[in-house]
């Protein structure tokens, strides 16, 4: 199977029906095909052939969708880059991938002349954008009107589709190569759940499309057929006017997104009548946000996903009906269609139900294997399971309850504290928007719970009232004992909170050994 198919099947089932709606822009099927078939004869032209990376550090757009499509039917492989990252980083993950060529939008024009500099192997640079062509690119519109259409590579099967890199939610970012079938599993495993994608519908692409979160559902959007409407980056008042304007069936969000979309006042009058369904997943979602999204979007059902870049996503699924379980509504779902899951110890024996372990994944979504890194592969892909390097217990039923990133996870006073279960209970206090709890260096305890808590506008809660709070939901030793209010918190481009960024400002390299 090719990730393309889709496209040729768009072009001839639905030719007039859009297959991008961005902002006034809108191109159909039969459209999208011949500006991908000619995009492919300019990549080709340019150099790229089978196993070719080309990259793109861009907002979302109408090209975006194009760039996935154009660049395996011109036989290369995706590389989207993270756009929350500094040119140093970008140019890393430039050459990290060799890609050779590089599409640019306009919000990234001023930074090309560092990223070159620090990444020869660039050769051409391609504009994307609108805006005035920056000097020494190639204009990607001139490409697509100038260059004769090429018949499709039909890359497909185990071959690499994409290097998609992780979050960088615990570090370094890693390069994830996955092939064709990889996602197509993880887009039919999803579709055929049920209650995932309206069939024929709109997808609004919010979260941003160079991370997996989103490029999963584009590629699910694909196979089940509709259209894709696209914002350049998620805002509460833009996905709610794109919602309300184009009448949009189906959004991806993460929990940051919900949370500022269900509390936004600027967002609060807009009709999103239209939604029926909200996916959500790419980190945890506390019960009160979940309850807030409800009744803001009541015609909408929920489906939650866990996973991990390395598992094209999609690992587990919470479906709309088990929402409607209370004891369910914490757990992360059961495994996918396509998807195996286990929890297992340190010797990677499987534990009794209902005990803590890590949560290891296989089927034919797990990933072919970190670009370039072939120790990190097999010892993340050890045995045939991807470890997923998350605490979780798993119920009797299959249920999988993720607890923390065992990275994450607070020792405090030979107790195991889980950030995810106090966050819950934080973030059921009525004063609190969000919050992160993070263990920080305790002479008495070893590690102390700490949460630096963001609170809804014109609230002041005091710690002693969330400490109380807390402890009338949960055990005592787990309440944080240090409580800090903040702002903001600081979120990665995929839209996850940082605690790495609140632990470092409290425990030096040396302490958590690191370089
Ligand atoms: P890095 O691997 O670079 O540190 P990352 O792990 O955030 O970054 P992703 O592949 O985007 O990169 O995210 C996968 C992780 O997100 C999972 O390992 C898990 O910790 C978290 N996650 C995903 N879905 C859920 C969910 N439904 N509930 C809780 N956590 C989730
Ligand atoms: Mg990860």
């Amino acid at each position: 199977m090719e990730i393309t198919q889709a496209l040729h099947r768009a072009a001839q089932q639905t030719p007039d029906r859009p297959a991008t709606i961005a902002g006034d822009r809108v191109r159909t099927w039969a459209e999208c095909r011949e500006r991908v078939a000619r995009l492919a004869g300019a990549l080709q032209g340019l150099g790229i052939g089978p196993g070719d990376r080309v990259a793109m550090l861009s907002l979302n757009s109408d090209r975006y969708h194009e760039y996935l499509f154009a660049v395996p039917w011109a036989g290369g492989v995706v590389t989207p880059v993270n756009i929350r990252w500094s040119p140093a980083e970008i140019a890393f993950s430039l050459e990290d991938a060799g890609a050779t060529i590089l599409l640019v939008d306009d919000t990234f024009v001023p930074a090309v002349p560092a990223i070159r500099a620090a990444a020869p192997v660039v050769a051409t640079v391609v504009h994307c954008g609108d805006g005035e062509l920056p000097d020494g690119t190639l204009s990607y519109e001139a490409l697509v009107a100038d260059a004769a259409p090429v018949p499709d590579a039909r890359r497909g099967g185990a071959d690499p589709y994409g290097i998609y890199y992780t979050g960088g939610t615990t570090g370094t970012p890693k390069g994830v190569v996955l092939s064709h079938t990889n996602l197509l599993a993880s887009a039919l495993g999803c579709a055929a759940s049920g209650d995932f994608m309206t069939p024929g519908g709109r997808l609004l692409h919010a979260a941003p499309m160079f991370h997996l979160a989103d490029g999963a559902s584009w590629v699910a959007r694909n196979v089940v057929g509709g259209t894709h409407v696209i914002v350049p980056m998620f805002t509460p008042a833009g996905v709610a006017a794109a919602i309300a304007q184009h009448e949009v069936t189906d959004v991806l969000l993460v929990p940051t997104m919900i949370q500022m979309l269900v509390d936004a006042p600027e967002a609060a009058d807009a009709d999103l009548s239209s939604l029926r369904h909200l996916l959500y997943g790419a980190s945890p979602i506390s019960e009160a946000v979940l309850e807030r999204a409800a009744k803001r979007l009541p015609s909408a059902e929920f489906t939650q996903a866990y996973g991990m870049t390395e598992l094209s996503p999609v690992a587990t699924l919470l479906s709309p009906a088990d929402h409607g379980v209370d004891r369910l509504r914490r757990s992360a779902g059961r495994a996918a269609p396509h998807s195996e899951v286990r929890i297992v110890d340190e010797n990677d024996e499987e534990v009794p139900y209902g005990t803590v372990g890590e949560i290891v994944s296989r089927g034919p979504h797990v990933m072919i294997g970190y670009w370039n890194r072939p120790e990190e592969t097999a010892t993340a892909l050890r045995g045939g399971w991807m470890h997923t390097g998350d605490g979780g217990r798993m119920d009797d039923q299959g249920y999988v309850y993720v607890v923390d990133r065992i990275k994450d996870m607070i020792v405090s006073g030979g107790e195991n504290v889980y950030s995810v279960e106090v966050e819950n209970a934080l973030a059921k206090h009525p004063d609190v928007a969000s919050c992160a709890v993070i263990g920080v260096p305790d002479e008495e305890w070893g590690e102390r719970v700490h949460a630096v808590v963001v609170a809804v506008p014109g609230a002041a809660p005091t710690s002693d009232e969330l400490r109380e709070h807390v402890k009338g939901l949960i055990a005592g030793y787990k309440a944080p004992r240090t409580v800090e209010l903040r702002d903001a918190l600081p979120i990665s481009g995929a839209g996850k909170i940082l605690k790495r960024d609140l632990r470092a400002e409290r425990w030096s390299a040396a302490d958590r050994g690191v370089s």
